[in-house]
Parts: C-alpha cells; sequence; structure tokens
C-alpha cells in the first residue's frame, strides 16, 4: 500500500521517540483497527472494542485501555496476534506483549471523548488527510442538527410504551408536536430507564418537523463546564447568545447542577429568557425537584411549575417488547421464550437489558450457537451469580426484611406505627431505593399506599443514621446478604 509508507515517512520520526502524543497513539490505534474491522462482524467488533484506546506504547509493551473484563477476555482471545501485527505495521516498534487496562467507571480517561474510531470503513479512510477529516468534521447539511448535539438513534419510533413510562411519553410527544404546552416539562426517574433517550427524541421530532428551529442538548456537567470555560475565558456573551437564543434546551441530568451556586445562577437567568419567551425547556433528573439537595428554591420551583412525569422500569412484557425491537433493530430474530428469559431476569433497567442482549447475541454469534433457551441460560449463568439480580426483586426484599425482623408482611406494609415496625420499614424503602432504584412515589405506593414524602423521609432518616450507627450499617449489610443469597 503506497499510503502505509507515506504515512510511516511522515510520522514515523516522531513516533520513534519514547514519548508519543495522544494525537500519535490514536491514529495507529485507528489505523491497526482499520485492518481489524473487515475480520470481523460489526456487531462483534462494536462490542469488543467499544471504547477501547491505545495508552501507550513501548518498545514491546503496548497498553490497550477496555471497556470491561469481557471485552478484555474477547480480544485477548481472538484478536491478540492480529493486534500485535497491526501494532507493529503502524508504530514500528517490536511490540510483543500487550497489557490490558480496565477502565473505571470513574475513570476520567473513560469519560474523555475519544474519537470516533468505529467510523472507519478501513484504513484507507486515511488516505488522503481530507478524507480522513470528514470523519470528525460537520457536513453543512447537517449543521442544524449536529449543532443541537443530539443523536439521531433517539426516536419516539423506537421508544416503547408500556404502562411504567406512557405518562412521560405522552407528555413528550405533546411538546414535540406543540413546543411549549408543558413548560417545562421535567421528566425524572432511576438511571437506564429511558430519560435521555425521550428528551433527544423531543428534540429530533422537533429539527425533522422544523430544522429551522434552533434546539440544544447538553447534559447539565457540558452545561456548567462551558459556564465555567466562558468565564475563565471572558466569554460569556458568547456563553448567553448561545443559551439564550434556542428554541428549544434540553438539560440532561439536572441534579449535577446541585451545591454549584454559580452555575445555577447563570441556569437561572438562562431558564427565564427561555421561559419568558415561551421557548420548551425540558429538564430530566434522577429525583423530583424538592428532593435535589442544594438546589436553590428559586429553581425548584420554577421546574415545579410546568409538567412532571416519572418513569419507571418497564414491566416484564414491555421489557420483552424492548428486546424484541432491538433484535429487529439488528435484523435478528430471538426465540420467544428466549426473549421473556432476558426479560424476567433483568429487573434493573433497560440500560443493563440491552447490555445483557448485546453480550448474548454476541455470544451466540462468537461460539456459532443456535439461539435456544438452553444456550441462553449457559451464557448468563454467571452473569446470575455475579450479580446481585434476583427476580421479583420488590417482593423478595419485602420477605427478606420481614424474615430479619420476625415480622408478618401485613404489618410491614400496614399502618400502625409501633417502634418495631417503622425500623423494618424505613429499611425495606431505603432498600427499595438504593438496590432497586425505584422512585419515591412508587415506593410509597407499594408500601401501603403511602405519600411519596414518606418513602423520602423514611430514606433520608437510614441515609442520616448510618453515617453514625454501626448497628444499623451491620443490619443493612445482613438483610442484604440475605436478599442476595449470599446467606
Ligand atoms: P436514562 O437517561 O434514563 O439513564 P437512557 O435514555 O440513556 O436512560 O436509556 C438507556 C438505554 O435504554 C438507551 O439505549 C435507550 O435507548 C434504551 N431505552 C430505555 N427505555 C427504552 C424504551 N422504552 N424503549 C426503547 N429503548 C429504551
Ligand atoms: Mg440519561
Amino acid at each position: 500500500m503506497v499510503y502505509i509508507g507515506a504515512l510511516k515517512s511522515s510520522f514515523l520520526h516522531s513516533l520513534f521517540s519514547s514519548f508519543m502524543t495522544e494525537e500519535q497513539l490514536n491514529l495507529i490505534w485507528k489505523s491497526a483497527l482499520g485492518e481489524i474491522k473487515p475480520k470481523l462482524s460489526q456487531a462483534v467488533f462494536k462490542t469488543w472494542f467499544y471504547n477501547t484506546s491505545l495508552i501507550s506504547l513501548n518498545n514491546d509493551i503496548a497498553e490497550i485501555g477496555v471497556d470491561n473484563k469481557f471485552n478484555q477476555r474477547s480480544l485477548e482471545k481472538f484478536t491478540q496476534d492480529d493486534l500485535l501485527l497491526s501494532l507493529n505495521k503502524y508504530s514500528n516498534f517490536k511490540i510483543t506483549k500487550i497489557n490490558y487496562i480496565i477502565k473505571e467507571k470513574n475513570d476520567p480517561e473513560k469519560k474523555k471523548e475519544k474519537p470516533d474510531l468505529f467510523n472507519t470503513e478501513s484504513f484507507s479512510e486515511l488516505k488522503s488527510n481530507s478524507k480522513a477529516d470528514k470523519t470528525f468534521k460537520t457536513d453543512s447539511s447537517q449543521e442544524g442538527k449536529e449543532a443541537s448535539n443530539l443523536n439521531p438513534k433517539y426516536t419516539f419510533k423506537n421508544f416503547i410504551v408500556g404502562n411504567k413510562n406512557r405518562l412521560a411519553y405522552a407528555a413528550a410527544k405533546k411538546v414535540a408536536e406543540e413546543p411549549g404546552y408543558y413548560n417545562p416539562l421535567y421528566i425524572y426517574g432511576g438511571v437506564g430507564l429511558g430519560k435521555t433517550h425521550l428528551m433527544q427524541a423531543v428534540g429530533n421530532e422537533i429539527i425533522n418537523n422544523e430544522p429551522q428551529k434552533r434546539v440544544i442538548y447538553a447534559s447539565c456537567e457540558n452545561f456548567t463546564n462551558e459556564f465555567t470555560m466562558s468565564i475563565r475565558n471572558g466569554k460569556m456573551e458568547n456563553f448567553k447568545r448561545k443559551y439564550r437564543n434556542i428554541d428549544v434546551f434540553l438539560v440532561d441530568d439536572i441534579q449535577f447542577i446541585a451545591g454549584k451556586d454559580s452555575s445555577q445562577e447563570e441556569f437561572f437567568h438562562t431558564f427565564n429568557a427561555l421561559y419568558q419567551t415561551n421557548k420548551q425547556i425540558i429538564i430530566t433528573s434522577d429525583k423530583t425537584p424538592s428532593e435535589i439537595k442544594g438546589l436553590e428554591e428559586r429553581l425548584s420551583s420554577r421546574f415545579a411549575s410546568g409538567m412532571i412525569a416519572d418513569m419507571q422500569l418497564p414491566d416484564s412484557e414491555t421489557r420483552q417488547a424492548i428486546l424484541l425491537s432491538k433484535c429487529e433493530e439488528k435484523n435478528i430474530k430471538l426465540p420467544n421464550e428466549v426473549l421473556e428469559f432476558i426479560a424476567d431476569l433483568i429487573e434493573t433497567n433497560v440500560r443493563e437489558l440491552e447490555g445483557v442482549l448485546t453480550r448474548v447475541l454476541f455470544e451466540l454469534e462468537v461460539g456459532k450457537q443456535e439461539p435456544s433457551i438452553e444456550n441462553v441460560k449457559q451464557i448468563l449463568k454467571d452473569f446470575k451469580s455475579n450479580r446481585p439480580i434476583r427476580r421479583n426483586g420488590m417482593e423478595n426484599l419485602k420477605k427478606v426484611v420481614c424474615e430479619y425482623y420476625g415480622i408478618e408482611l401485613k404489618d410491614l406494609v400496614g399502618k400502625c406505627r409501633q417502634k418495631e415496625l417503622v425500623k423494618p420499614r424505613q429499611v425495606l424503602m431505603y432498600l427499595l431505593k438504593t438496590e432497586l432504584g425505584m422512585t419515591f412515589p412508587s415506593i410509597g405506593r407499594e408500601i401501603g399506599g403511602r405519600d411519596h414524602t414518606t418513602a423520602m423521609h423514611s430514606v433520608d432518616k437510614i441515609e442520616k443514621e448510618m453515617k453514625y450507627s454501626d448497628d444499623l450499617l451491620q443490619e443493612l449489610r445482613q438483610v442484604k446478604a440475605l436478599y442476595y443469597g449470599n446467606k
């Protein structure tokens, strides 16, 4: 390949030095992946190499960052030789060993945006600079969409509606048709339940209907970081112009603004500027406005002034429908009993459900196995044992709490305020929140039809008491051990 020579001559002098810039490492990694990609199916390539990066190279060792242990094992097992060959080829080093480094959840490396390595059709894409640039640059016809920061994959069409997200869906649909109808629209619920998906679906639909509309999607973190940078760089006017001159503002995970006083101040003004001109604002959070500790009262009352919709874990049937739709997107057919098995197994959130589906599809593909229920059970057998997930989570938790404290279920969820019952009740509410990620209104409903504020206070009380009571900590540990079957 003529190009390889050209690449080498232009880069190799600098590559030989022991220090390599991130850009150089990325280029080598991208080139290596360009060679490996055609050898694997697209799904497998995406799964294994998701969020990977070349962290460092010295004379004989390459360090590769991977997303999880599962991907590490796959790379070691199936692509090691190819990776060594390609890395040697593009770096001109003599690498004999690859160390894999699993990126921790909170690793800033992992959070950092990586160039999109998956866009490379093949190494030849890098041939001309102008062509390579295209992978990173904006196509002008797409400008509106890209400036909005929306991900086009989130649409209403691929959002499955069930009882637990119907209200949020209906409200989102309404503001997509008639922006400003509910203002602000505040969507809250546990992680991985589809808040970002739904919020972005609104943005995508509005832009599709009226491409001239200016929509901005920002995570709360983006907003606060950009705000801080603007102050530092003396670019506040640009910042204000950007956020106050739009038609639709989507702010994701607003809870992260808590305690950041100057960001709250700025957000307050942005909010008012948009609200007063009836521009649509959508906010998501894992809590209701009043539950966000450290959120200014003037913001929380504004957030609560429009429509508040909660999202909960879809029931098993909806989870099956979600799995079916994800399979259809990938043009894959799985037997109903397999979908049912996976839907019943995962009672945490939709993101996890998707993750498990991806894993199953991938293992079936690699092992060239039939998608039978037996094979899928086999694939997920250690998933079950090393993941603290139980079927009928809520019912089991109730049972375990009764068993541990020696009380009856009817008393646990009943009205009696005897001390012996109040404490287990609070513990149960706390665990429903922390272990199953249920929302306060649904906890209240489940525990004898109580108000959501009662659930909130109970959880709060346990959280406070945990800080000084070793006894309580011990109790919680033991109840959890019972629940997860470690005892
Ligand atoms: P959240 O923002 O609440 O943490 P996300 O919107 O990121 O959750 O959703 C996690 C994943 O689950 C996404 O890939 C999303 O597309 C998918 N998902 C969640 N709910 C649904 C649903 N009802 N139908 C289809 N996909 C869903
Ligand atoms: Mg989200």
